[in-house]
């Protein structure tokens, strides 16, 4: 029997790393997609619709969440963010591991859905480190790089409810802690056991 992957979500206070240390564990590990969420945000410069986020109007987004199209939902700063139910149920279905960049409210959601869900946290260095971030990426005015400092607090009072904390300082060294995360929840003698059914047959006959 074909195992079904695992469900992640990553949280993290806007500007921690999250979408660059998702984007480069998911080049460094087969098998495992990330989630294109929908939002009503406005697109940034250099964001492709589809790729970073599927990105829709409110009247689009509260007809999705009328029709149940999201597996989770929430309002993040002034912005509406949704999870698509099918999406990843299917991939899931289809044996591969699923990472959601989700707010803590969304990772709340989901824990409730998918008790097997793992959660991981990711915290920037240092306050000083988080805005030199936000401020480096280029990509939003000071008045929202100054809110998204205000929400980073609220954000990270959440690190408490997740299964597995990072701390991204030095870049190399945070994304072998999250593929060492990814590894070892492939491992577990439940998984191993459905992979290797076979192998296990063979060795105990
Ligand atoms: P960035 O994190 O600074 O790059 O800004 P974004 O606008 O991409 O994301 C803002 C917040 O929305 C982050 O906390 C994300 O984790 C969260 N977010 C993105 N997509 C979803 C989603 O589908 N559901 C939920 N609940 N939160 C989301
Ligand atoms: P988030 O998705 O959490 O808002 P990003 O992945 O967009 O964060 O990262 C914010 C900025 O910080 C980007 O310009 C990114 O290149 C940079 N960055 C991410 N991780 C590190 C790191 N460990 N060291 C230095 N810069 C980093
Ligand atoms: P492709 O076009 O190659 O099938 O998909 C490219 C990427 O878009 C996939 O890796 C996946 O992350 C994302 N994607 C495609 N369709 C959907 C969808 O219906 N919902 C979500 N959330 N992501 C999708």
């Amino acid at each position: 029997m074909l195992s079904t992957g695992t469900l992640y979500t990553v949280s993290a206070p806007s500007g921690a790393g999250k979408t660059s240390l998702v984007k480069a564990v998911v080049d460094a590990v087969d098998n495992l997609l990330v989630s294109v969420s929908h939002t009503t945000r406005a697109q940034r410069p250099g964001e492709v619709d589809g790729i970073n986020y599927h990105f829709v109007d409110r009247t689009q987004f509260e007809q999705m969440v009328e029709n149940g199209d999201f597996l989770e939902h929430a309002q993040v700063f002034t912005n509406a963010y949704g999870t698509s139910k099918n999406w990843v149920l299917e991939t899931l279905g289809a044996g591969k591991d699923v990472i959601l960049e989700i707010d803590w409210q969304g990772a709340h959601q989901v824990r409730q859905l998918i008790p097997s869900a793992v959660s991981l946290f990711i915290l920037p260095p240092s306050r000083e480190t988080l805005r030199q971030r936000l401020t480096g990426r280029g990509q939003d005015n000071d008045s929202v790089i100054d809110a998204r400092m205000a929400e980073a607090e609220s954000e990270m009072s959440h690190y408490g409810e997740a299964d597995y904390l990072i701390v991204n300082d030095n870049f190399n060294v945070a994304l072998n802690e999250f593929r060492a995360i990814i590894i070892a929840n492939r491992l577990t003698l439940e998984k191993q056991r459905l992979r290797h059914q076979s192998l296990l047959n063979n060795l105990l006959s």
